[in-house]
């Protein structure tokens, strides 16, 4: 983060978040908080929850939440500094370019977005309009890419020559290390710099809104010995794994039919494209990420994935179809006749006829099951107990139970196995899951007990008091937050991952920071993130059931009050603490003369314990 804390503070406080979700979101008020439909996952009763007081968002559904900037960043699929930049646009706040580290992280991306956009307009000029384009215009005229589609993508050429991009980028006061570094040229001993992309049809890579980030080449004139494609390297602006090619054109469509179609290649993607069918994206080669998934999830839960008839194919379809169960998607499968891909089919079948293949389209498990029947592993005992164990393990990575379940009765029905059988089996692949998804936990101690002991009254007491601190911590308050830390320290904290909590307040505390929704974008762990989400956002507030809490005569009604007597608390139960664990060293030490200091500690906690049970205290 480059832009001074105090400034992005500034503007965040200058907006409000409700209003501003309000243009993306329908929101209605509830409680203290507004609800209205996730923006991020598709949903059918409102989790999606903004609170006013708080300025901050959080999603229960898919566990998207944070500040406006982070609500900015997602719906727009932008950077922080773009988000910091657009509410301070909106706000009227002027953001200081002279300062240095602004302007250098910020005008960084401005600048690698620039050059990309002059680099895409080169290669299209070059595909539309030169002489040495016609090779790539018929090209394209061949493959059925009609001019049209050519400039809704984008397309371009890149000329055969070593020099022609490097030259244009000179014309354009274009700075080469940033054109080598976003992959365009390239430097060859002595800095003497060449084009990186020569003879090949360019496809330009957006972003879900609609910059260019990257670019895809493909070779057309029959060369052998080079690699078919050659794509941007990763940059600030270009994360692969993070972006989908196609999906800026049809991000609407999707929405619109709720469903999505995920093919191979550019190509693939174009073909369908140019004949209606709109709501498609392409993974480009590389096997599905999570990533990807998560942003495809944002318009649509229902996919239909198109590979190719080969086993690289079918192998990349399988792993795909992992990925996108883990996010609950509905994954239906459809496979092509051999040696066909989308573009060749529709090109030669059209479109209507391309719908109806489409509908034939089979679940994730009549696909993999009519693959392992190809396979003939139903012949053998040994290889069909392999393939339905295979299918139950699919099926575990299904969240949702119900469906869970009905696919588990369908794979029982299928191949007349009890349903009992296949739930074990079921249950072991969902263990398994499990302790794949959690962190791993401390390896155990030398001597073989396990780390989780039974906790004892007093450990229960202080780690519902440290919750409670780290509610307070969170509440906005910098009086709290200041007595808090007159007293306690996040070290001082038994848990550890509240104590890493309490350091992120203290971080920022000291920084003169601690409202809520600044503060909640500096959790990183996604889990302690949620934790602190609902315990701000859900029902269990401290803040909301204070005047609850007073009236049933449990706390004090005055926050700072209530605060001052948790911290009484929390110092009462560690002094007890320590007394015990002093005493059970005076046990084991026998007569050693270190007892003496241990029993001289002791009367001191004892009579600090009867000095603070003694003391008014007055804020
Ligand atoms: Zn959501």
């Amino acid at each position: 983060m480059r832009i001074p804390e105090q400034t992005i503070e500034e503007i965040r406080s200058s907006a409000n978040i409700v209003d501003f979700i309000s243009n993306y979101v329908q929101l209605r008020k509830r409680g203290k908080n507004f609800i209205g439909l996730c923006p991020f996952h598709q949903e059918k009763t409102p989790s999606f929850t903004v609170s006013e007081e708080k300025q901050i968002f959080h999603c229960f559904g898919c566990h998207t939440g944070g500040n406006i900037y982070k609500f900015l960043m997602e719906y727009k699929s932008i950077s922080f500094i773009e988000s910091v930049q657009e509410i301070a646009e909106m706000v009227g706040i002027n953001l200081n370019f002279q300062d240095a580290e602004v302007s250098a992280a910020q005008s960084e991306l401005e600048r690698y977005y620039d050059i990309n956009v002059l680099a895409a307009k080169y290669f299209s000029d070059n595909l539309l309009k030169s002489e040495a384009g016609e090779i790539a215009r018929d090209y394209l005229v061949k493959r059925n890419i009609k001019p049209q589609t050519q400039k809704i993508f984008g397309l371009g050429f890149a000329m055969n020559g070593w020099d022609s991009f490097v030259n244009y980028a000179k014309e354009n006061q274009i700075n080469l290390e940033d054109a080598q570094l976003l992959g365009l040229i390239d430097s060859k001993n002595e800095g003497k710099f060449y084009d990186k992309y020569r003879g090949r049809i360019i496809f330009p890579i957006f972003s879900p809104n609609g910059r260019v980030i990257a670019f895809g080449g493909r070779v057309f004139q029959g060369e052998e010995n080079i690699a078919k494609y050659l794509n941007s390297p990763e940059s600030s602006i270009y994360l692969k794994r993070k972006s989908l090619y196609g999906l800026y054109h049809s991000k609407d469509e999707i929405r619109k039919v709720n469903k999505a179609i995920m093919v191979e290649g550019y190509m693939d993607l174009i073909a369908l494209y140019q004949h209606g069918v709109k709501n498609v994206v392409a993974s480009s080669g590389t096997s599905l990420t999570d990533d990807q998934v998560r942003l495809l999830s944002r318009y649509t839960k229902n996919i239909i994935v198109i590979f190719d008839a080969d086993t690289a194919g079918k192998k990349a379809a399988m792993r795909s179809i992992e990925i996108l169960l883990k996010q609950d998607f509905d994954v239906n499968v459809l496979s092509l006749p051999q040696g066909e891909d989308p573009d060749s089919f529709i090109n030669q079948f059209g479109k209507d006829h391309f719908e109806e293949v489409l509908k034939t389209a089979k679940n994730f498990l009549e696909f993999q099951t009519s693959e392992y029947e190809a396979e003939g592993m139903f012949e053998d005992p040994k290889t069909e107990a392999e393939a339905i164990r295979e299918l139950v393990k699919s099926a575990a990575f299904v969240n949702d139970e119900l469906k869970r379940g009905l696919l588990i009765r369908s794979i029982s029905r299928k191949f007349n196995l009890r349903e009992k059988l296949l739930e074990t089996e079921l249950n072991k692949y969902l263990q398994q899951n499990l302790k794949n998804a959690r962190p791993k936990v401390k390896a155990r101690p030398k001597d073989g007990k396990p780390i989780s002991k039974v906790k004892t009254k007093d450990e229960i007491i202080l780690n519902s008091l440290e919750r409670e601190l780290i509610e307070l911590l969170f509440e906005g308050n910098e009086e709290i937050v200041g007595n808090i830390f007159d007293t306690i320290l996040p070290e001082d904290f038994t848990n550890e991952s509240l104590a890493s909590l309490a350091k992120i307040v203290y971080d920022s505390y000291l920084a003169g920071i601690v409202d809520t929704a600044s503060l909640i974008d500096k959790v990183e762990n996604e889990k302690l993130k949620n934790f602190i989400m609902s315990i701000t956002l859900g029902e269990y507030q401290i803040s909301a059931s204070w005047d609850e809490r007073a009236s049933s005569g449990k706390v004090e009604k005055d926050p700072i009050k209530y605060t001052a007597d948790t911290i009484k608390k929390y110092q009462l139960i560690k002094i007890d603490e320590q007394i015990k664990k002093n005493d059970q060293k005076i046990e084991n030490l026998g007569d050693d003369p270190e007892i003496l200091n241990l029993m001289k500690a002791n009367d001191e906690l004892r009579q600090e314990k009867k000095d603070l049970l003694n003391s008014q205290i007055y804020y």
